[in-house]
């Protein structure tokens, strides 16, 4: 079978022809790859020569957003059988600390775990995987045909889980109770900035829009762009990023409640620091892949923390649960927003054709490899 990814012996990205896996515990599920997603950290993989390659392996295949269908499954699987339309997660324990052993890799203590397309097991820029039925989560009906997206969404669902969880610390918020962030109703009376809108900022946005949370946006594209249009779409609101100071970002939106990053851009991000609302959140999902330095007034932003008991964190990964609620969210999204999940893929490649999708696509949002090319079921 045809599979993409990096090699320790040859430069940029190749190709392999691979032999189909096989079944080999009673857990495992042979599963039929019908997409995988291209992202920023595929990207910077290549771009760097980053070659996490597993122990005794020549090869790394990349790819860890896909969606696939199951093909067979091993005489002691449970909860997913032939047929069944599934989203593995990315991530494999180290299966030593706290975090790992209670269903929470995404949170590794050690550092010790391994990522399907990232770091020292091959992922899904191919035909066919094995893998445990635990690392496989069942689509929803009616979600097929965008169910790639499901780990970026739970980028997005991980991030948002953190904030909820540390601001459940504000009960009274707002004179209503019934909008605390540990409750349904979790985003009303409140305003969002996204910085960013990629992939990562598209469903942070989504999942701040669903829950009804005013939400603003800044870009560094111009209004036109295909991916500002998409955001729109879900009533989030544009704020061009160039040449935007803090006092003209408050002047615009006030001052949010949450800021969530997705632009890697650290002197952005970090300039926008001190426009937080009181008892704010600021959640960094973009990771900077350069060097930067930053000149900024440290005392203003300390000061402004303390005194508006503010907090900073930074989020990655995600676990199965995040992946089961990014698929629910997602039913909902479709939902409310005119099914605009369908319309944030713009661009499909065949897997033979991996470097035009690796080429830069201007006006892009979301670039797949359909490598089941016959599956139109999907
Ligand atoms: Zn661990
Ligand atoms: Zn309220």
């Amino acid at each position: 079978m045809f599979a993409v990814g990096l090699a320790r012996k040859q430069e940029g990205l190749v190709d392999f022809e691979l032999k189909k896996p096989e079944i080999k515990g009673p857990k495992d599920v042979l599963v039929r790859v019908l997409q995988a997603g291209i992202d920023g950290t595929d990207r910077d993989m290549i771009q760097r020569g980053q070659k996490d390659i597993g122990e005794g392996e020549d090869f790394i295949v990349l790819g860890h957003e896909a969606v696939g269908r199951v093909e067979e499954v091993g005489r002691g699987v449970r909860n997913v059988k032939p047929g069944d339309i599934v989203v593995p997660t990315v991530r494999r324990g180290c299966g030593q600390c706290a975090s790992c052993l209670d269903k929470g890799s995404d949170m590794c203590s050690t550092g010790l775990y391994k990522e399907r397309g990232i770091h020292k097991l091959h992922g899904y820029f191919t035909e066919y995987f094995v893998d445990e039925e635990q690392y496989l989560v069942v689509v929803p009906p009616g979600l097929e045909e965008v169910a790639v997206l499901a780990e970026p969404m739970s980028i997005a669902e991980k991030a948002m889980g953190q904030v909820r969880h540390i601001q459940a610390r504000l009960p009274w918020g707002c004179f209503h109770p019934e909008h605390s962030f540990d409750r349904p109703g979790w985003g009303a009376c409140k305003k969002a900035l996204v910085i960013g809108a990629g992939p990562i900022g598209f469903f942070g946005a989504a999942l701040l829009r669903l829950a009804d949370m005013v939400t603003y946006f800044i870009e560094i594209v111009p209004e036109t762009a295909l991916k500002v249009r998409r955001m729109q779409e879900m009533e989030a609101q544009y704020i061009d990023g160039r040449g935007i100071t803090p006092e003209s970002l408050v002047k615009r939106m006030g001052n949010p409640d949450i800021v969530f990053e997705a632009s890697g851009a650290s002197e952005l991000a970090l300039g926008l620091l001190p426009v937080g609302a009181r008892n704010g959140a600021f959640v960094f999902t973009g990771i900077p892949r350069g060097q930067s330095q930053v000149c900024m007034d440290g005392d203003l932003l300390l000061r402004q923390m303390v005194r508006l008991n503010q907090i900073i964190i930074g989020s990655i990964n995600s676990n199965r649960r995040h992946f089961e609620a990014a698929l629910q969210n997602m039913v909902e999204i479709d939902k409310r927003f005119d099914n605009v999940l369908h319309r944030v893929i713009t661009h499909s490649f065949a897997l033979k054709d991996y470097r035009d999708a690796f080429a830069p696509i201007p006006d892009s949002l979301k670039v797949i490899f359909q490598v089941d090319e016959g599956a139109q079921a999907i």
